[in-house]
């Protein structure tokens, strides 16, 4: 995995958006001396070629795509009418756990909180029905209402023409700021149209969540709910999929009917996530889905530590520090042999294995810590 990625050779002074790990087509992991395909060697050990999730390492310099992933249903029909634009007849649910601090947007606001925007920013409630929407968002008082009034003004937003969407960004860049205070999402708004200037997604900041989370907290993205990354760096996990419907901040092509039939429209907050304690080591990230969960593991340098059995593959990714790594077998409590730990190591743990785990004692003259920091993937173990 050091220096290959789906057979092309990676440049180590290049910056590169997203490492994938797995054995998705799209990206498939390669082993590190045979070159052999991970699903091949799979295959050849007896298990499934398919790992149920896709891990991936994103680093974020600039606001990417507002998208939404369908659930499974959707996605099996989506595949097959259309095999060329959605390419997996599987949901994707999602879920990041940042390395810095990281913002992204997840979810609808609060009906509330876009009521009040909205009624500052009028060139927006205009293009998105007006006062009809206005009044449907304020008048929601059950959970049903407020779906169907965010439903209203998000379809009547993407379903704007291009010229109206462009008078109206236009309109509201001069609104916000020539304004005596701004909110934080009129802040957004300058920032994401300053990266996509005439893209109907800056409007996004007024409709969706801004999440800001820290190194360690987490948030998960289920079917059918729009989001999107703004900046920083996270290992990200998801079921094994690769379809995408895109809402904004994207030159690419926006299935717009699709999009705006699949969202639940719920203002629910966010799923942010602390993780669960396991050890003194160890904090585990457990989505509501079967496929996936995340662990991530500080062993202090020096210091080793044991990764007990669990059901199902798995993958370890180093990020930072260095040490050793190998099998215990049957009562041992050491392994007969190591294999090395550095940032960028990647491991496959095949079922109920123990791992043995070293942290070296030197620290490399670079590195921000001493200790050893990894993530393993497994499937959800409840
Ligand atoms: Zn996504």
């Amino acid at each position: 995995m050091h220096a290959y990625s789906a057979g092309a050779v990676v440049d180590p002074t290049r910056p590169y958006a997203e490492i994938w790990i797995g054995t998705h087509p799209s990206g498939p992991a390669l082993l590190r001396h045979s070159h052999a395909s991970l699903a091949d060697f799979l295959v050849a050990g007896g298990e499934q070629p398919n790992l149920p999730y896709l891990l991936k390492i994103l680093s974020v310099a600039s606001p990417l795509s507002i998208q939404a992933h369908p659930d499974k249903q959707l996605a099996e029909r989506l595949h097959s009418d259309n095999p060329h634009a959605y390419k997996d007849d599987n949901h994707k649910p999602e879920m990041s756990v940042a390395l810095t601090d990281f913002e992204g947007m997840c979810n609808f606001r609060p009906v509330a909180d876009i009521l009040a925007d909205l009624e500052l920013r009028s060139e927006l409630a205009a293009l998105v029905g007006g006062k009809a929407s206005l009044d449907a968002l304020s008048n929601s008082s059950s959970s049903e209402d407020r779906r169907a009034a965010i439903h209203v003004v998000f379809s009547s937003l993407m379903s704007a023409s291009k010229e109206a969407v462009a008078s109206a960004l236009d309109a509201t860049v001069i609104a916000v700021k020539t304004a005596s205070e701004r909110s934080d999402a009129d802040d957004l708004f300058l920032r994401l149209i300053s990266y996509y200037p005439g893209d109907v997604g800056c409007f996004a900041a007024y409709l969706l969540n801004h999440i800001r989370i820290s190194p360690g907290q987490a948030f998960f993205m289920a079917a059918n709910e729009p989001h999107a990354y703004l900046k920083g760096q996270c290992v990200e996990i998801m079921a094994c999929s690769d379809n995408v419907v895109r809402a904004g901040l994207t030159p690419k092509f926006k299935d717009v009917s699709t999009l705006v039939k699949m969202l639940t429209y719920k203002d629910d907050p966010p799923k942010i996530m602390s993780g669960e304690k396991v050890d003194g080591c160890s904090v585990v990230y457990k989505p509501p889905v079967e496929e996936f969960q995340l662990t991530k593991t500080v062993v202090p340098s020096g210091s080793t530590y044991e990764i007990t059995a669990a059901k199902g593959p798995g993958m370890i990714m180093v990020i930072g520090g260095q040490g050793w790594i190998g099998v215990l077998s049957g009562e041992r409590q050491k392994p007969e042999s190591r294999l090395p730990l550095q940032p960028g190591s990647v491991y496959y743990v095949a079922d109920s294995t123990r791992i043995y785990i070293e942290a070296d004692h030197a620290m490399a003259a670079d590195a921000p810590s001493p200790d050893l920091l990894f993530f393993r993937a497994n499937i959800n173990q409840d």
